[in-house]
């Protein structure tokens, strides 16, 4: 199959683009679209076909539930059941973070298939604010399963390159929107009503951190996914493994934890490429690749994260060795993919 990569460098190429996409999408097939987290393969939501055709692109096991993208914010109800006891802080939310990267865990309509949300009896929905991404489901007019466009278990694609190394082939289009503002997937929550506050869990660390969901509840910061892992007991600590380089990588606690192995060659992700960090002198490293040089702004560190350990994992290195990274704000997340991808390597 060949895969056709559309450009939006023009208002003329976008709106091709996005009456493109959309007649793609309509007729059951996937496109691959930019958000501001990731790109997403994104396929009917409410066609079992076109799910399956996601699944397949990406050698995606069934029992790894899609997230539901949304045309507006009012389309929740065509797919999800609000209870009333948390409809108050599922407004609240909503109002605060769509169009935006937070991902929210609901009890499904009977309208949608099995296929989209793996057998559970939850679906995952989110509205994206990437305008490209915008006008592609408002044209199309029904919610999008838009899962990340990349093979299962490799990194999430930040650009259409990336997408383009992952899926060429296997997918009719990719749209390129340039590279994604956040870099790094959507937080994703479940609610529970609770005294005197509704209980927030964090099912995946993502862009907006726990402290900004404080203000709405109690935070409650899980590991794993539970609500996916007990639903896949074939496979347990699989999805564990997500987002990971094929290199080795180990994720250091601090400069001690590691003196290099003679003959082994290494390359070093840093957070701010400081010395006084004390990461720089530890080897004699092949590549020395720095999130977000000088002060070290987090944000800049989690849009590059993905991308750069890309480019590291093409070096042929025995190992990529990565700074720890402050646990706050999207520091959360980046540590919390760095934690799993050095999980699957220890493996
Ligand atoms: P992505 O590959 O970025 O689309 O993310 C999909 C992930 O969302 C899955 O691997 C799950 O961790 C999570 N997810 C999707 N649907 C649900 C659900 N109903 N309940 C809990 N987590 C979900
Ligand atoms: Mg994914």
């Amino acid at each position: 199959m060949l895969t056709e990569l559309l450009t939006t460098e023009s208002e003329a190429a976008t709106r091709e683009a996005v009456n493109r996409a959309s007649s793609t999408l309509h007729t059951g097939e996937p496109v691959a679209l930019p958000t501001e987290t990731v790109y997403g393969l994104a396929a009917d939501a409410l066609n079992p076909t076109a799910v399956a055709r996601i699944f397949e692109a990406k050698e995606r096991p069934s029992f790894d539930p899609l997230i539901v993208h949304l045309p507006n914010k009012t389309a929740y109800k065509d797919v999800a059941d609000v209870p009333e006891d948390i409809q108050k802080v599922f407004t609240q939310l909503i109002e605060t973070f769509w169009p935006g990267p937070l991902t929210i865990v609901l009890p499904k309509k009977a309208l949608l298939s099995d296929e989209v949300t793996a057998g559970l009896p939850t679906v995952a929905i989110r509205m994206s604010n990437h305008p490209v991404f915008t006008k592609i489901i408002r044209n199309f007019g029904g919610p999008l399963a838009a899962p990340s466009a990349n093979r299962f278990g490799k990194m999430s694609p930040t650009s259409a390159a990336s997408v383009m190394k992952e899926l060429e082939g296997r997918i009719p289009m990719i749209v390129d929107g340039g590279a994604c503002s956040r870099g790094l997937e959507s937080t994703i929550i479940s609610i529970t009503a609770g005294d005197p506050k509704p209980a927030i869990k964090i099912l995946r660390p993502g862009p907006i951190g726990p402290e900004e969901l404080k203000k709405f509840g109690k935070v409650d910061k899980v590991i794993g996914n539970p609500a996916v892992e007990e639903n896949a007991p074939e496979a347990p600590g699989l999805l564990e493994n997500h987002y990971a380089p094929t290199t080795p990588l180990r994720l250091l606690e601090s400069p001690q934890d590691f003196s290099p192995e003679e003959g082994k060659r290494y390359a070093l992700l840093s957070y701010r490429g400081q010395e006084k960090d004390g990461y720089l002198d530890l080897a004699d490293w092949v590549e020395l690749a720095i999130l977000s040089p000088g002060s070290g702004r987090l944000a800049e560190a989690g849009l590059r994260l993905f991308h750069v350990l890309r480019q590291l994992d093409e070096l042929g290195v025995d190992e990529i060795v990565a700074e720890p990274f402050p646990a706050r704000g999207i520091g959360f997340a980046i540590q919390d993919r760095l934690k799993r991808a050095s999980i699957k390597s220890q493996s």
